[in-house]
């Protein structure tokens, strides 16, 4: 494996850490044809040591064996799908909920760092000129203006190339995969273990190719350049999953918006997401001091402000997380592994189910993943996991042939109808088994 063939196999997530490696700095981040950001590598780019850090690379630790070098000896609990972690919460930041996009607990403990001095600066993913990118930040009188999650490819290539030269201490927000190269790289270099003291865990169903935002522009009635996509328009009266995408056209400042519930499912279907994340077995964001999600479970998914899943895995996230609930600013509960899995039941099943399946159909390279996800499953379960391949893969190319949402609908009408098919049928099928087993154990 080299970063060449990650990149040519559509693995790379465009996390940019590898860049800080390439001793003649040669190497930059640049959009590939299908909307993500990939390394562009110059004909010195030293790709053995970049290597190093790739959170897809087959010669490096996993998640459990970066887990358990960096949280064995804090956390009291393991689960074998969630990681080590301290404690369990859902609920919410009472200052930061209304405008953010779960919970608003991200908006909050990023405060908390910069406010109690445990790092001087973020490196968040913020708006600049109407588009979304990694920046450093330290206002906290001002930091709801990092709030919100943003569905478009972002890279954290600038964080490594500055942080030799940059003041004080760094707190940094990530997916599973972002973060674990953090690790790898704290690994190699324990003084950035004292640099970066602190990484929140954005829990990730997925990357999208920015011609998803289009995609959401044109569905939104926008047909031309637009600026400030906006993802998660919450619905206060309505419950969790009703929300919004919205985004303002270039030349006249008109708004457009559209219910998402009215587009379909825009991640069990695959649609515009990233190959490599078909071979993402981190649900949780095992690596992360703390882990932030959507809690998608009853009854917290009946209220449309929002509220998050937190998995709290240092002594740090603890501390910050008890004096939030001493000073009366979080409103939070214990909840049991089995709700947290709950919430991310989706993900588990496709990522963790599927993925022998995947592996085995795929005729590329593929990263090592860890022995104990990999299991057999039934045939229509099977079935799905094609269906979501070719949906997924179809799906860029049909957009990138005319960018255009009608042709896009005409196109991909068959693939997605007969996903819903075998969904259906999968469903029906675990039901009888269930119903079965039932019987049996009577
Ligand atoms: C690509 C993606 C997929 C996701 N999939 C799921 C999922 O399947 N299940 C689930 O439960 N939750 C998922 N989330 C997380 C969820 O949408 C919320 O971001 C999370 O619950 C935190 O909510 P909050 O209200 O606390 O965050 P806020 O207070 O609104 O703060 C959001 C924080 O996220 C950071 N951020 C925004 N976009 C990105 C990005 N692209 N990459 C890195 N950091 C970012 C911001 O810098 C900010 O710190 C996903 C998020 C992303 C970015
Ligand atoms: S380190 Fe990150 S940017 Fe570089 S190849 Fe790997 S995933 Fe892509
Ligand atoms: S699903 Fe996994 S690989 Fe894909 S962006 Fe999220 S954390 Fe990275």
């Amino acid at each position: 494996m080299s970063i060449e063939s990650i990149v040519k196999n559509d693995l790379c997530t465009g996390c940019g850490v590898c860049i800080s490696e390439d001793e003649s700095k040669q190497a930059k981040m640049i959009w590939d044809e299908n909307g993500f950001l990939v390394p562009q590598l110059g004909v010195n780019s030293t790709q053995d040591k970049m290597l190093k850090v790739c959170p897809f690379a087959k010669q490096q630790k996993n998640e459990d064996e970066l887990g358990e070098l960096f949280f064995k000896n804090n956390s009291q609990n393991y689960h074998e799908k969630l990681g080590y972690y301290s404690n369990l919460y859902v609920g919410y930041a009472k200052q930061f909920r209304e405008t953010s996009s779960s919970g608003g607990v991200a908006t909050y403990i990023f405060k908390k760092l910069l406010k109690e001095k445990i790092v001087d600066q973020l490196f968040i993913v913020k708006e600049k000129n109407g588009e979304y990118l990694y920046q450093f930040y330290s206002d906290f009188e001002d930091i709801t203006k990092i709030s919100k999650t943003r569905y478009i490819p972002v890279t954290m290539s600038e964080l490594f190339e500055k942080i030799d030269t940059l003041e004080g201490k760094v707190a940094v927000s990530g997916v599973a995969c972002f973060i674990k190269a953090i690790r790898l790289k704290q690994y190699y270099y324990p003084g950035l273990k004292e640099k970066i003291p602190f990484v929140v865990g954005i829990i990730c169903g997925g990357l999208k190719s920015k011609y998803y935002t289009d995609f959401l522009a044109q569905s939104a009635d926008c047909f031309v350049e637009y600026r400030n996509a906006q993802y998660r328009v919450k619905n206060k009266d309505s419950y969790a999953l009703d929300y919004n995408f919205s985004c303002i056209e270039k030349n006249n400042n008109k708004i457009h918006m559209v219910e998402m519930k009215k587009l379909g499912d825009m991640w069990g279907t695959g649609l515009f997401k990233s190959n490599a994340c078909d071979f993402c077995d981190d649900v949780v964001t095992e690596l992360a001091d703390i882990s932030l999600g959507d809690a998608w479970i009853n009854p917290y998914d009946k209220d449309g402000l929002g509220n998050n899943i937190i998995i709290s895995r240092s002594k740090i996230a603890e501390k910050i997380i008890q004096q939030g609930l001493d000073d009366q600013d979080l409103c939070l509960e214990l909840i049991c592994e089995d709700k947290i899995m709950q919430s991310q039941s989706g993900s588990f099943n496709h990522r963790h189910k599927g993925l022998s399946y995947r592996i085995k159909m795929t005729e590329t390279i593929t990263p090592n993943k860890r022995i104990r996800f990999i299991s057999s499953q039934n045939f229509i379960f099977n079935l799905v996991q094609r269906k979501r391949l070719e949906t997924r893969s179809k799906s860029i190319e049909v957009w990138k042939k005319k960018k255009d949402l009608n042709f896009f609908h005409i196109e991909m009408k068959k693939s997605l109808y007969e996903l819903a098919v075998f969904t259906k049928m999968n469903h029906h099928f675990l039901r009888l088994v269930k119903l079965i087993k039932g019987a049996n154990t009577k």
